[in-house]
C-alpha cells in the first residue's frame, strides 16, 4: 500500500472515529422494523425523517402480495442476463407499465438508479459529444459523464443564464444533451424544466431528467416533473429509480422506442449483467399501480409537506428553496450540524446530517424527508423537537 493511500485511509478513519467518540456518527444505523413513519433504532422508537419512502408504500399489502406471487411463479432470480436467458414476462410487464406511466413509447430497467445513469449516459454519449449538467446533479450523472468520454460542462445550479452561456457556444457539437435532476436531492428544489426545455430546443440539445425524487411527489397525480409544470414532450429521456417512492430496487429509462432498443443492444450493464429479480420487478409494477389507484397518498404528502415546511420555516430555520418532500435544515458549520443532529436524534427524530464533501463547505445541513404516512402528531412532535433543539443550540 502506498503512503498516499495509507494517509487517505487514516484521515477518513480519524474523522469517523472522532464522530463516534462524540456520539455523533449517525450513518449506517440499523432500522429494526419496516421503514415506515416511526422506526425502531437502537431499541428506541423514533419518528422517521430520513427515508425516501415518500408515499409510505414499503409495507403496502398489494406490493407484498405481488412479491409473493412473483416468488411463487418465477423463483428468486433469473440466473442469466436479459439478452440470453434472463428476461421474464414480469420484466416486460414492468417496462410496459413504466412506459405507460411516463407517457413514453418504451422503457428499459437496470439493477439500480445509479447503474441506470451510468449505463445510459455512457451508451448514448461519447468523445466528441457534449453533456451539460447542473452543478449539483447527482453523483451517478457525474460519474456517467466522466466514464462516457464526452465533453461535459456544468452550469450554476438552476441558473438559466449560466445554462444558455454554455449552449450558445455549443455549435461544434452535434450530439448534445442537458441532464438535470427533477428534484435536487440535497436542496429539495425543482429543476426549471420550462426554461431548460426551451433553451435545449433553441440550441438543438436533448433533455434528460433524473426523477429519483419526483416520481410520486411532483404533479397532481404523482407522474413527475412534466405533470408538475403542465408540459408534454419537454423531456426526451426520462430516468427514475425504483428504490425510493417505489420501494423496490432498480432504475429505468423511458423514451422513444428506437432509443430504448438501442440501449437494449448497446448498454453494457444491460448486456453483461443480470437483471432485477422478478420479485423486485413485480413490486415496482404494483407500486406504480398503487400510486395511480390511491391518489389520497399524494394529497396527504402535499398536506404534510406544507405543514412541516411552514412550521420549520416560521422557527427561523434556513430551508433554501425547498418546495418538495426534501426539506434541508441548513446549519452552516459542521460542529453545530452534528450537535443539532445528536440533539434531535436523542429526543426521538431519526434524521441524518449531510456534511462536506456531499455539500459545499459551510452549507452543512440536516436533511429532512416528509412522508405521506406522517400523522399530524408525528409532524407536530418533530417540529417541537427541532424548535427546542435549535433554540438550545442558539441557531434559530
Ligand atoms: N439519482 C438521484 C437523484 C438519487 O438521489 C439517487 C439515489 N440517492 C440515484 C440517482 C441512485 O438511485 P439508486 O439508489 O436506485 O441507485
Amino acid at each position: 500500500m502506498t503512503n498516499l493511500l495509507e494517509d487517505r485511509i487514516n484521515q477518513l478513519k480519524q474523522r469517523v472515529n472522532k464522530m463516534k467518540e462524540n456520539g455523533k456518527f449517525f450513518y449506517l444505523k440499523t432500522v429494526e422494523n419496516a421503514s415506515e413513519s416511526r422506526v425502531i433504532i437502537d431499541g428506541k422508537e423514533k419518528i422517521m425523517f430520513a427515508s425516501y419512502n415518500y408515499l409510505g408504500l414499503i409495507d403496502h399489502p398489494r406490493l407484498k402480495e405481488a412479491a409473493m406471487k412473483a416468488l411463487e411463479k418465477y423463483g428468486t432470480g433469473t440466473s442469466g442476463v436479459r439478452l440470453l436467458s434472463g428476461t421474464t414476462k414480469m420484466h416486460e410487464e414492468l417496462e410496459a407499465k413504466i412506459a405507460e406511466f411516463k407517457g413514453a413509447e418504451a422503457a428499459i430497467t437496470y439493477t439500480s438508479g445509479y447503474v441506470t445513469n451510468l449505463a445510459t449516459i455512457t451508451s448514448l454519449y461519447q468523445r466528441g459529444d457534449l453533456i451539460v449538467m447542473d452543478k449539483i446533479d447527482h453523483a451517478s450523472i457525474i460519474d456517467g459523464c466522466i466514464l462516457s468520454g464526452a465533453r461535459h460542462k456544468t452550469f450554476l445550479h438552476n441558473d438559466m443564464n449560466s445554462l444558455e452561456r454554455i449552449l450558445v457556444d455549443s455549435d461544434d457539437f452535434v450530439n448534445k444533451i442537458v441532464i438535470v435532476d427533477g428534484v435536487y436531492s440535497m436542496e429539495g428544489d425543482v429543476a426549471n424544466l420550462p426554461e431548460i426545455s426551451r433553451l435545449a430546443k433553441k440550441y438543438n440539445a436533448k433533455v434528460m431528467v433524473d426523477e429519483a425524487h419526483s416520481i410520486g411527489v411532483l404533479g397532481k397525480t404523482g407522474h413527475g416533473i412534466e405533470e408538475h409544470f403542465g408540459l408534454k414532450n419537454a423531456v426526451d429521456i426520462h430516468m427514475g429509480t425504483l428504490s425510493k417512492t417505489i420501494p423496490s430496487v432498480g432504475g429505468y429509462i423511458a423514451g422513444d422506442k428506437d432509443m430504448i432498443d438501442y440501449l437494449r443492444h448497446n448498454s453494457r450493464p444491460f448486456i453483461f449483467s443480470a437483471p432485477l429479480p422478478p420479485v423486485t420487478a413485480a413490486v415496482a409494477k404494483a407500486a406504480l399501480e398503487v400510486i395511480e389507484d390511491e391518489p389520497e397518498r399524494i394529497e396527504n404528502l402535499r398536506k404534510n409537506m406544507k405543514k412541516f415546511r411552514t412550521g420549520i420555516r416560521s422557527m427561523g430555520y434556513n430551508i433554501g428553496e425547498s418546495i418538495t418532500a426534501i426539506v434541508p435544515l441548513i446549519v452552516g458549520n459542521e460542529e453545530d450540524t452534528l450537535e443539532l443532529c445528536k440533539m434531535v436524534n436523542d429526543e426521538g427524530v431519526f434524521i441524518c446530517p449531510i456534511i462536506f464533501p456531499a455539500v459545499p463547505k459551510g452549507t452543512n445541513r440536516l436533511r429532512s424527508h416528509v412522508l405521506a404516512t406522517h400523522t399530524d402528531e408525528d409532524i407536530e412532535e418533530a417540529l417541537d423537537i427541532f424548535e427546542r433543539s435549535g433554540k438550545k443550540l442558539g441557531i434559530i
